[in-house]
């Protein structure tokens, strides 16, 4: 069996991570190394390498995902608007390949890239 990843450690509480979100679909929380004021990790606790491998019966889940994200920006304070992204693949710069959503916010407005 393959080695878990950094994220499904922190799922199975086998690592710490300053938990911001819990339910039965995914956990988030933030970012060890932030890339902007605010910065969560929003996972799936279904262990999915990434967005590439995602199904049509993963639309549930997804959808669920995008509402708790909703929810966790404006717990965060991020009224103005915030940017989920995830990167996909190892040129995206996918480095945890366990599915997981970017939640960045806060500070002056984003660029683009
Ligand atoms: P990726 O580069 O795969 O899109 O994103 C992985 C993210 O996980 C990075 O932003 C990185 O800072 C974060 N990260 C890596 N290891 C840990 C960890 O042990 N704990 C937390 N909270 N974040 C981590």
């Amino acid at each position: 069996m393959s080695e878990k990843t950094i994220f499904k450690r922190i799922i199975d509480r086998e690592l710490p991570a300053d938990i911001v979100y819990e339910d039965e679909t995914c956990m988030a929380f933030k970012d060890i190394n932030p890339a902007a004021p605010v910065h969560i990790l929003l996972v799936p606790k279904k262990e999915i390498t990434g967005a590439d491998k995602l199904t049509e019966e993963d639309g549930p889940m997804l959808a669920h995902m995008f509402i708790v994200a909703a929810k966790i920006a404006a717990e965060q304070g991020l009224k103005d608007g915030y940017r989920m992204i995830t990167n996909c693949g190892k040129a995206a710069g996918q480095t945890v390949f366990h599915l997981h959503f970017h939640i960045l916010g806060g500070g002056k407005r984003m660029p683009w890239a």
